[in-house]
């Protein structure tokens, strides 16, 4: 893996994919959670310490696709300016703004830094070239540096324009940053050199989302604990009456095949035996706990149960190797909280007895940061559906990209 540590870039300006895809306050369109910024400062400061420069680039949600009701580009809200002095503050210097990504502004900026200086440009996904892997959108980009280093693990499984494609502007001139390096190093020592016993924690909403990811594990672990919306589908495959719980019907087959693939590898598959059932989905609906084998008409599972969380918790503790991706229930709201609540203490301690654990991005670190325990776990991915991909066992663009300049 080519690291930057491998290049000195005293007099060289770095052209950094950096993931600054970071949520913003809805009216103040402040940074509310800066971790992704955060995780890219020592790639940028070991730049700077070596008398470079650097160009930062990256993408801010989905601005050709979330038009403004007016059908216009909603460019404020998209705008990387937003995040200008977040990183500055974080950076401890004044970054410079660029303004368009490929604009004339941008390239005299980026040909004029001196060493120590950083330049922001523009979000990169107001040109749809980017998207679309645009071979000239992304020559264009890469005259803005000198090396190429990829650091946005976050879009690692796109093979968008300055993600993967720009690599063939940088022959022997691409690198990851540490954040990339970081991230396949712990997703790497999981998948392929496991402590056992091996515990995935599956939840979250979808089967349909999970479904490479779950077969893709059935070949690694030793215990795949299934939670979450999910769940039911694989209830309900089972012939267990589940009420108005999350149901995906044309998956039910599915659900016994991963079933019996599981049996027939040795794989403990954990299903929660008891749930907390609403008669809404809302905080203010009754609830109660309930056995999964007979959930009444009207009422829903969105949180697993007592006797659940008591088994769950348990294999969690016993484990060495832990992957956690998706919660058990609907955690946002605080009456089904307990069981993602739980699981994550669960989590903590079994690191602290010196389990390896990974809680793989999105909705999973939202809830382990929640319930203030983001420090007490081996690591935090910043990369949802990147690190999932990585799981269900694809070459991810943005990695191989770089390889192939190697
Ligand atoms: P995903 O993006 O598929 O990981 O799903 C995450 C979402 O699943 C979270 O917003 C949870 O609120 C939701 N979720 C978890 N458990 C349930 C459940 N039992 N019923 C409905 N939604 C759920």
């Amino acid at each position: 893996m080519i690291s930057i540590d491998d290049f000195n870039f005293s007099g060289k300006r770095a052209l950094v994919r950096v993931d600054f895809n970071v949520p913003l306050d809805k009216k103040t369109l402040e940074v509310t959670d800066d971790a992704r910024i955060r995780a890219t400062i020592p790639s940028l400061k070991k730049i700077l310490n070596d008398g470079g420069s650097c160009v930062l680039m990256s993408h801010l949600g989905r601005p050709l696709k979330k038009l403004k009701d007016d059908g216009t580009v909603d460019y404020e809200k998209h705008s990387l300016k937003n995040v200008l002095s977040t990183l500055s503050g974080l950076l401890g210097i004044d970054v410079k703004w660029g303004g368009d990504c490929i604009g004339e502004e941008a390239a005299q900026m980026a040909s004029n830094l001196k060493p120590g200086e950083v330049l922001l440009i523009e979000n990169l996904r107001f040109y749809k070239e980017e998207e679309k892997g645009d071979e000239a959108f992304a020559e264009k980009l890469s005259k803005l540096g000198d090396i190429w280093v990829n650091d946005a693990f976050g879009t690692a499984h796109r093979a968008h324009a300055s993600t993967a494609i720009i690599a063939k502007f940088f022959p022997g001139h691409s690198c990851f940053g540490y954040v990339m390096a970081q991230e396949v190093a712990n997703a790497e020592k999981v998948m392929k050199n496991a402590e056992r016993p091996f515990t995935a924690i599956t939840g979250g909403a979808k089967v349909s989302d999970k479904l490479l990811i779950l077969e893709n594990l059935i070949e690694k672990v030793d215990n795949l604990i299934i939670g979450g919306g999910m769940a039911y589908t694989f209830l309900k495959a089972q012939g267990y009456e589940i009420g108005s719980s999350l149901c995906e019907d044309d998956r039910l087959d599915l659900c016994l095949e991963l079933l019996k693939k599981a049996e027939a590898r040795g794989v403990k598959m954990l299903l929660p035996e008891d749930s907390i059932v609403a008669d809404a989905f809302s905080n203010e609906a009754n609830y109660k706990n309930c056995d999964n084998k007979q959930i009444d008409k009207g009422w829903m599972g969105l949180d697993i149960g007592e006797k659940a969380i008591e088994s769950f918790a348990d294999v969690v503790r016993n484990s060495k190797t832990i992957l956690w991706n998706g919660p058990m229930g609907v955690f946002e709201m605080s009456h089904f909280e307990k069981g993602t609540k739980t699981i994550a203490i669960a989590v903590a301690e079994a690191t602290k007895n010196g389990a390896f654990s990974l809680i793989g991005g999105g909705d999973s670190a939202a809830a382990v940061a929640k319930f203030g325990l983001e420090n007490e776990v081996s690591y935090v991915s910043t990369g949802g559906g990147a690190l999932l991909e990585y799981f269900e066992g694809k070459t991810l663009p943005g990695i191989a990209a770089v390889l192939a300049q190697e």
